[in-house]
Order: C-alpha cells, then sequence, then structure tokens
C-alpha cells in the first residue's frame, strides 16, 4: 500500500498544526510521499505566507522596501521551527531567495517560495528526504503543465527515495524557470505524484471533514458525502462546489486512483471518498447539491418556431459570435431560452440582441436576469422513481417558482433555475425533503 498525502495551508499554519499532521504520518507507514503547501492562516486575522510573498513582489515592482514583510515571513518560519524543537535553520534559503529578489526574480518565483521553505522543515521533522518540486514538474514554455515529462521526472527521481516531501504548488521549465500553478495548486501536484508513483490512495487533508451534500454556509450542520464519484464532483464543481483544485481531479481520475478528502484537525472521521465508480449506494437518492447565482435567460418566440430549419443555430450563432458560452437550452415548441452567465452577457448584450433579430426574427424576446441555477446531483436518481416530483413538490412547498429545468441525459442531475432572491430557500428544501426526510 501507497500512500501520497498532501496538507493544505491551515493545516500547516503552526507548530501545533505541523505536530497534528507528523501524528497523522506517523500513524500510517504507508504515507510515503507528503506534498505540502505554505503556511496558511493561525486565525481568522492572520495572512497566508502565499499572500505575503505576493506583497513582496508588488512592493518590488512599486519600488518600495520590502524588508518588513520578509521578516514577517522569517518570523512565521522561526516560530514553526522553534515550536517543533528542531535544529534546522533557513537561513541559507533566506539569503538565496534575497538575492534572487534583488536580481529581479520573476512572481512566479517569489510566490512559491512559501511551499519551497515549509517543504524543508517538513522534511526535517519527518526525517523524509526533500525533492525540489522544480527538478520533478515540468512545465512547457508557455506555462502549460508538461505531464508526460512530468511523470517520467516524477518516476526517476521518486523511485530514488523511499519516503519524500515534495514542496506544492510550482515546477519549473526546462531552463530551471519556476513556474506555479493557480491559486491552490498544490492539490495539482499531489494528484501528480499519485499518478506517478502509481499510487493506491491520494489523500488530500484539510481543515473540513470532506464534501458536504450542501453548502453549510447555507445548510447548518449539512452532511458529509461519504462517497462520490469523479462524474458527481464534476457536476457539483461545475455549479461552484469547491473542496479542491478542479485541475487535480483529471490525473488520478484517469487512471482510478481514489481520493480521500480528510480533516487534519479531525482525522478519525473518515471523510469523502472520490472514485471513479463504486457499488457503494448513497445514504440518499441525491449526493449533493450546488449552485449559483448570476444567470441571464433570454426567450425567444416565434410562431411555428418548431418547423424553422435552424432557428435554434442562427440564435447560438449570436453568442458565438458575442463569445459568450451557453449554459443551458431549454425549448418549447414555439420557444427557446438561451441561458447564459451574467457577467459575460451584460457588456456584450446589445450586439447579441441586435444579432438575433437580424438572424431569426423572432415574434418576442424577453430577457430576465438574477437567475440562480441549482444542480442537484446523484448517480442513486437513475434507479429512483418520482425524484423529480420529490423535488418540485418541495419547492412548491416552500413557495418558490421554478423558472426553468433541465434533467442531463445522464440522469445524473437535474437542473433548475430560480430567482437569485430564492437561491437559499430552495437549497434548504431540497437538502430537507432528500436528507433530512429521507425521501
Ligand atoms: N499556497 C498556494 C496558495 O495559497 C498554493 C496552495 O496552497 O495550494 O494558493
Amino acid at each position: 500500500m501507497k500512500k501520497v498525502v498532501k496538507f493544505g495551508g491551515s493545516s500547516l499554519a503552526s507548530a501545533e498544526q505541523f505536530e497534528k499532521v507528523g501524528n497523522i504520518i506517523r500513524a500510517d507507514e504507508s504515507r510515503v510521499y507528503v506534498v505540502p503547501s505554505a503556511p496558511g492562516k493561525r486565525d481568522s486575522s492572520d495572512t497566508k505566507v502565499t499572500d505575503l510573498l505576493y506583497k513582496i513582489y508588488g512592493l518590488i515592482k512599486a519600488d518600495k522596501p520590502y524588508i518588513k514583510v520578509l521578516e514577517q515571513i522569517k518570523l512565521r518560519y522561526a516560530q514553526i521551527i522553534r515550536g517543533l524543537g528542531l535544529k534546522v535553520s533557513l537561513s541559507k534559503e533566506f539569503e538565496e531567495i534575497r538575492k534572487k529578489l534583488e536580481k529581479g526574480a520573476g512572481e512566479m518565483y517569489v510566490i512559491s517560495r512559501g511551499e519551497y521553505l515549509n517543504g524543508k522543515i517538513m522534511a526535517a521533522y519527518l526525517g523524509y528526504d526533500f525533492v525540489d518540486a522544480a527538478n520533478v514538474i515540468r512545465f512547457n514554455d508557455d506555462e502549460t503543465l508538461d505531464a508526460e515529462e512530468t511523470y517520467k521526472l516524477m518516476r526517476t527521481h521518486l523511485d530514488a527515495h523511499e519516503r519524500a516531501v515534495i514542496p506544492g504548488f510550482y515546477g519549473s521549465k526546462k531552463n530551471g524557470e519556476v513556474v506555479t500553478f493557480s491559486r491552490g495548486g498544490s492539490d495539482i501536484t499531489g494528484s501528480l505524484v499519485a499518478r506517478a508513483v502509481k499510487a493506491d490512495i491520494y489523500e488530500n487533508w484539510t481543515d473540513v471533514s470532506g464534501f458536504m451534500v450542501a453548502d453549510p454556509r447555507i445548510v447548518k450542520g449539512a452532511q458529509v458525502i461519504h462517497t462520490i464519484t469523479y462524474s458527481e464532483l464534476r457536476e457539483l464543481a461545475y455549479m461552484g462546489a469547491s473542496v479542491m483544485h478542479e485541475d487535480a481531479i483529471f490525473p488520478v481520475s484517469q487512471v482510478g486512483i481514489p481520493i480521500n478528502i480528510r480533516n487534519t484537525n479531525d482525522p478519525s472521521a473518515e471523510g469523502t471518498m472520490i472514485v471513479e465508480r463504486t457499488s457503494r449506494i448513497s445514504k440518499y437518492t441525491i449526493t449533493g447539491i450546488a449552485g449559483m447565482k448570476g444567470f441571464v435567460s433570454l426567450s425567444l418566440e416565434k410562431d411555428k418556431m418548431n418547423t424553422a430549419i435552424g432557428f435554434c443555430r442562427k440564435a447560438l450563432t449570436a453568442f458565438e459570435e458575442s463569445g459568450i458560452s451557453v449554459e443551458h437550452m431549454p425549448s418549447g415548441i414555439d420557444t427557446m431560452s438561451v441561458i447564459v452567465r451574467q457577467k459575460d452577457f451584460a457588456e456584450k448584450e446589445q450586439q447579441v440582441i441586435s444579432r438575433i433579430e437580424e438572424l431569426c426574427q423572432p415574434d418576442h424576446m424577453e430577457i430576465e436576469s438574477d437567475l440562480a441555477l441549482i444542480a442537484v446531483v446523484g448517480r442513486g436518481m437513475r434507479s429512483t422513481r418520482g425524484t423529480a416530483g420529490r423535488l418540485f413538490s418541495a419547492l412548491a412547498h416552500s413557495h418558490i417558482n421554478i423558472k426553468m429545468i433541465d434533467q442531463g441525459s445522464s440522469e445524473l442531475n437535474i437542473i433548475i433555475g430560480v430567482a437569485s432572491v430564492d437561491f437559499d430557500e430552495a437549497i434548504k428544501a431540497i437538502y430537507s425533503v432528500f436528507v433530512d426526510a429521507n425521501l
């Protein structure tokens, strides 16, 4: 059994958090490759080390002194080292960073140092080898990931280390220049390592006990999802639910390595298992609910639209020409609606409207803004009768008007559109009928 374990910033924010992480790793021999983030916030008023590094870069660009912020970062690491009773010193590393800053280091190099330094401490604390991510994660010249080369480099380098710490978030181009992923990218590093070393499982340790059935800010005490498939996760993530970086899913899902989301502050909780497929029937008909506000629907009406060949295509052309991605397209016999993101549509609306007039000559056109879309997702819906019925009656009981319905052909999700003002109530009503009442 071989596990790759990634720890997020809040799991490594202080010496106390490092100790929890140390206990977790030592409790299981198979946790052989460790991917740390940079130290995160210790409390809500604190600043993440990565954000301090961004600040340094900003100050340098503005020709302002940055030494105070660098001292603040040094202090954060010194406190962790002291708190853990370690003998390591990072003065050599800090000296090198300072020199590079003076020579005009690039932004990605600067912001990657949080993970680099934390990796050094983590390796010393665990007694694991340190493998610099710059040597094993390869980016192309255009800063996209060269996955094949990365796997190759990882296999050669990591084979030589039975147990190693590989800092998250960054890698390098062939010429050695450091490149980072987007924010939260240590999740991707963990996923790439897991795939390269053919891990049995990729554990992603964070500060929540897994992926919740609904956003806990809306549904207080929302339950944790025990097992979710990659496709379900994708549907929910697309609708705004997030526990990890979206790009971290593909490297492991393609080869069927499960991801286990765990809580560093509650290691006995099983967390959420994300798997390719499962025979585990979910506890409820639905697996999760997620949604987003900020959509617009543009509805078109034209007599005999059903026989007007090419009508839909022409309408969609107007959106395509303006570079607007279409989210949904519910249609009736003589009507069709196009649902798009408000922020994409707002600045180009007049252009789209006049193009539709020109191409489609509709009898009537109506725009409705401030819509919210809610995805109700679950592999269990395919085999359960009456899911849609229960969903709609729950919303009716809560006096919520449904503006749009779209059931994906895979029967994995039902998407409904409601007014933004009804968003929270709608999610609560759906949660309550499927989870609280367990119907
Ligand atoms: N430290 C980086 C960030 O704050 C990357 C990560 O934590 O995954 O975004």
